[in-house]
């Protein structure tokens, strides 16, 4: 029998970064998968499929084998707490920067090197507090699922941990960036099982991506 090999991607930014890349390494949905309702998608390559599912599930899809491979913003991947990963390849795609942000006229006078104590409006919870508690900072953290920038503006929080890539959406919420946490690019992961168990076919899988990604460098 075939092994199949499923890959796990997110719909938006990993979708279409990702997909020209997979066709890079020749492995092509036989339908749009940014247009098409399906959320398993055969390609062109016998066994190799394309879940299409939210960016946050990544991780858990292949954690628990229903995915053996998976693209993944590292900001997910930070987030995640679970094991049974192994983070292959940064495919260097969806680039940008884990920040915190606060609005302009606090910033003009606001020193992070005093900072003691922080309320944090955030997506990354656990980031947030490991990133701070790394420096002896203490945060209350307000967790969000979107538009974090408009808490300063509606007094959740003064300051928010969140995605930066131009900054445009800081600016035109009246936000500066005033401390970098790290930076962010989706990667490959697989399933630690089903390496094993499926050498061969995730091997020319994997390798195909590695040599793409080799040349998009
Ligand atoms: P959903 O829309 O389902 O709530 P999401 O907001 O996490 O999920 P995307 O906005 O497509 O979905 O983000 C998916 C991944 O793309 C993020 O985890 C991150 O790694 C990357 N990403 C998000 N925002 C940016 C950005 N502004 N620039 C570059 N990459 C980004
Ligand atoms: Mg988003």
């Amino acid at each position: 029998m075939r092994e199949t090999v499923n890959i796990a991607l997110s719909k938006g930014r990993i979708l279409e970064e990702g997909l020209p890349l997979l066709a890079r390494a020749g492995v092509v949905p036989v339908e749009d998968p940014l247009t098409s309702r399906r959320l398993v998608l055969e390609t062109n390559r016998p066994g190799v499929k394309i879940t299409v599912i939210r960016a946050q599930d990544v991780p858990t899809y292949v954690q628990f084998g229903a995915a053996d491979l998976g693209v993944a913003g590292k900001d997910v991947l930070m987030e995640y707490d679970g094991d049974g990963l192994c983070e292959l390849l940064d495919l260097g795609i969806a680039r940008c920067k884990l920040m915190v942000a606060e609005p302009a006229s606090l910033a003009s006078h606001d020193d992070p090197r005093a900072w003691t104590r922080l309320r944090i409006a955030t997506k990354y919870p656990r980031t947030t507090r490991r990133h701070f508690a790394a420096k002896g900072i203490q945060t209350d953290i307000i967790k969000l699922y979107g538009s974090m920038e408009l808490a300063p503006l509606v007094g959740l929080s003064d300051r928010i941990v969140d995605l930066v890539s131009t900054g445009k959406t800081l600016r035109a919420n009246g936000l500066v960036e005033v401390e970098h946490i790290a930076d962010i690019s989706a990667w490959l992961v697989a399933n630690r099982a089903a390496l094993k168990m499926k050498r061969a076919a995730m091997k020319d899988v994997i390798d195909r991506l590695q040599e793409a990604v080799g040349h998009n460098a």
